[in-house]
């Protein structure tokens, strides 16, 4: 007797178009929710194989919209994933809010009534080239703008920033080192207008570091 094949696993289509009301739903309840990450304390980023294709679970997004609930998005890191996990989950908050939300596009409802959609995509080619990447990390200080760091240096906190069209400026630290000045220019030629607000931009960037840096008087 021919034995049946198994029924094949089942594998999501990420890019089904979202219908109108699944937009207008969205719009309304999710694309305003902030986003928060944060790692797991022991779950650790792991593969596995399974029907003849290796699998990466990373993590997870998880989405509470109601009153009285944290009404936000959190994407909850396996320890060890990397900027590419991150990037993943990053992409599944955007579709949410775009209207891909619901059990039709992959996400589920625990028990708890909490919705949620895990990163375990199929890959392809080795997983070597996972493993290579540098892990990152959870900033833990509550004033900086950036929510993860990568792990391959002292991480470089950001105290403020400016971002224009043009130019971005931020005031940053790597580690315990001085504070300093992150500039990266978009363009090679400013109006004169635009080079005066750059002055200006920089002048302010510049203020903040300093007073950053000066020596603090003891009590
Ligand atoms: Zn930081």
């Amino acid at each position: 007797m021919e034995m049946l094949p198994k029924k094949p696993y089942r594998t999501l289509d990420l890019h089904v178009d979202p219908d109108p009301l699944e937009v207008d739903w969205a719009a309304e309840h999710l694309a305003a929710l902030p986003v928060v990450i944060t790692m797991h304390d022991t779950r650790e980023v792991n593969h596995f194989f399974s029907n003849g294709e290796w699998f990466r679970h990373g993590g997870k997004v998880t989405v509470t919209w109601e009153e009285g609930t944290m009404q936000r998005f959190r994407i909850h890191l396996d320890r060890g994933a990397t900027g590419f996990d991150l990037k993943w989950l990053k992409r599944r908050v955007e579709a949410a809010r775009a209207g891909l939300f619901g059990e039709r596009h992959g996400w589920r409802q625990s028990t708890d009534g909490i919705w949620y959609f895990r990163w375990g995509a199929g890959v392809s080619g080795p997983i070597s080239a996972f493993e290579d990447m540098t892990p990152i990390a959870v900033c833990d200080e509550p004033w900086c703008l950036e929510q993860i760091h990568e792990t391959d240096g002292p991480p470089v906190h950001v105290g403020e920033r400016v971002d224009s069209d043009d130019w971005m400026i931020e005031v940053t630290q790597c580690g315990s080192d001085p504070w300093e000045l992150y500039v990266e220019l978009s363009t090679s030629t400013l109006t004169v207008a635009q080079a005066a607000d750059l002055v200006n931009d920089l002048r302010w960037a510049s203020g903040s570091v300093a007073k950053l840096n000066a020596p603090r008087a003891v009590a």
